[in-house]
């Protein structure tokens, strides 16, 4: 059984409520996870309050020491923490290492936190009085992430909370709760004191005890759009700061003088990446009309090159997360076909190569599946579907391109292969999307830029991590300072001017 994590120690909780957590690549259960009750997130919270003001005023020599030895461990360790991932998530084990390195690229950088926390000063600001500002901790923060990164997204915002001096809860997806768990026990071996670090595992009765809890002075949420507005409104009404990152409808643009292999090997990689589950996968390729044949066929060769299967076999793609997300993906499947959509690779015949018959037949496989033909009206194009299904739409030039993809209501990441630098300046310009890729598929930002998307991808104004994530983590108080002599006496009831 996966139990929370308090105060330094396991702990069941309540254990009123349990759930299921399975191996997607033989469709067995394999754990069980606490599901808080009201009384477990008190104490998680409780827990994390009792440890800020000892933490806040640890040096940043000493919190930066326990963030260099974090730094170490999971480096050491990052093998294990990817095949807990794999074992609960299904994605490949390449891919389970790939996203704990992008997650400790973040740590890396809270390692520097003393540069970022640098306040500004401004000797004799008025006559002989001097100005500065300051950032601190905001106490007890909250993070509630999703299913598809269970290591990574979590270390988009703990690394610069706990740097800053902040104390967390964590409170992880319930489909993929484990890495949570190893992560918090690497933070206690690294010294990080108890109660700064805590994770609370569990469904809505969880996080909407955090959103509602006095305590909790802020909530870095990360998962599907219609949870990400109602995380957004729920805690801003309760007071708190709130930044929500939502879903998203990537797209790749492909103008006519884009290298054709290199843009099918692109869209292959990043559409079926992770089995389709990455909030940056492309999951619209939108292709000229002049070069879409030649380009859908060579998509169509490299599919029917990829292997399926069970992430610690060494295939391409691994199942989807769970049994219910893959009867809705194959329903957005049925959905492209009906409303006329062309099908050109099915996924729903897909072979995997899997340990044995039984996950053959349970696992919850789906293979890649292309789409030509698709329409802006169509389920497959207008939702999210977080699979593995891509959708090619086809397009008369830039203009309309552009438009396709400013007209969607998702702004996550966009990418744009050509070989025209106007081209992809105009994009990057005119685009009304968060990260944007030139010949670059995912444009996930390295640590020390910020991570977010626009409009339905993202509530709040602050992105993830970079100088924003400090910022979110951090309030600003600015000093006026004055060392009185006796040339400052006298009565002045005048509003304060400088001279
Ligand atoms: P989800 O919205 O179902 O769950 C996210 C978190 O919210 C989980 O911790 C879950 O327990 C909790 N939750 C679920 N339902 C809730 C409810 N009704 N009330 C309160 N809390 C609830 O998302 P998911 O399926 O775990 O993750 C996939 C989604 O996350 C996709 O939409 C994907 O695009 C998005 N995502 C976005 C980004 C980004 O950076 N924008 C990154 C990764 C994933």
């Amino acid at each position: 059984m996966v139990g929370h994590w308090i105060a330094g120690a396991p702990t069941p909780g309540s254990g009123e409520r349990l759930g299921d957590v399975h191996d997607p690549a033989t469709g067995r259960v394999t754990r069980s996870v606490a599901l808080a009750a009201p009384a477990d997130v008190e104490a998680a919270v409780a827990a994390a309050r009792a440890a800020f003001p000892a933490w806040r005023d640890a040096s940043l020599a000493k919190r930066t020491a326990v963030l260099f030895r974090f730094r170490e461990l999971l480096n050491a360790r990052k093998g294990e923490l990817a095949e807990l991932i794999t074992a609960e998530h299904g994605k490949v084990l390449s891919d389970a290492l790939g996203e704990v390195s992008r997650g400790q690229e973040v740590v890396e950088l809270a390692c520097g936190i003393s540069h970022l926390l640098k306040g500004g000063f401004s000797e004799n600001a008025s006559t002989r009085i001097d100005v500065y500002s300051l950032r601190q901790p905001l106490g007890v923060v909250s993070i509630i992430s999703p299913f598809n990164f269970p290591a990574m997204v979590p270390m988009w915002f703990f690394p610069l909370a706990i740097a800053a001096g902040n104390t967390v809860v964590l409170k992880p997806s319930e489909k993929d709760p484990s890495a949570a768990n190893f992560i918090a026990a690497l933070w206690k071996e690294a010294g990080l004191p108890d109660g700064v670090f805590n994770v609370l595992h569990g469904d809505k009765v969880a996080v909407d005890g955090l959103l509602e809890h006095p305590d909790v002075a802020s909530v870095s949420f990360v998962g599907s759009t219609p949870i990400a507005r109602y995380v957004y409104e729920t805690g801003t009404r309760h007071g708190k700061r709130v930044q929500a990152l939502g879903g998203a409808k990537n797209h790749m643009l492909v103008l006519p003088d884009a290298d054709l292999d290199l843009a099918a090997d692109a869209a292959v990689n990043a559409g079926f990446g992770s089995a389709g589950e990455r909030c940056m996968a492309v999951s619209a390729l939108v292709a000229v009309d002049s070069i879409a044949d030649e380009l859908v066929a060579k998509i169509r060769e490299r599919i029917a090159t990829l292997r399926t299967g069970d992430g610690r076999r060494g295939t391409d793609m691994g199942p989807l997360v769970t049994g219910a997300h893959r009867d809705k993906v194959v329903g957005y499947v049925e959905a492209g076909v009906r409303e006329g959509a062309e099908l050109v690779v099915d996924g729903r015949e897909v072979v995997p190569d899997a340990a044995d018959e039984d996950a053959v037949a349970e696992g919850f496989w789906l293979g890649p599946t292309l789409f030509d033909r698709v329409g802006t009206g169509m389920s497959i194009y207008t939702d999210e579907i977080f699979g593995p299904v891509l959708s090619v739409l086809r397009v008369s030039g830039y203009d309309e391109g552009l438009e396709l993809v400013n007209a969607n209501r998702y702004g996550n990441g966009v990418a744009i292969f050509t070989n025209d630098g106007g081209a992809a300046r105009r994009f990057r310009n005119e685009v009304q999307v968060g990260m944007i890729g030139v010949n670059v598929p995912v444009p996930v930002p390295v640590a020390y830029y910020s991570f977010g998307g626009w409009k339905a991808s993202l509530f709040g104004d602050t992105h993830a991590h970079g100088v924003e994530g400090v910022h979110f983590f951090t309030r600003g108080k600015v000093v006026t300072e004055r060392w009185l002599d006796p040339s400052h006496g006298g009565l002045n009831l005048g509003f304060p001017q400088n001279d």
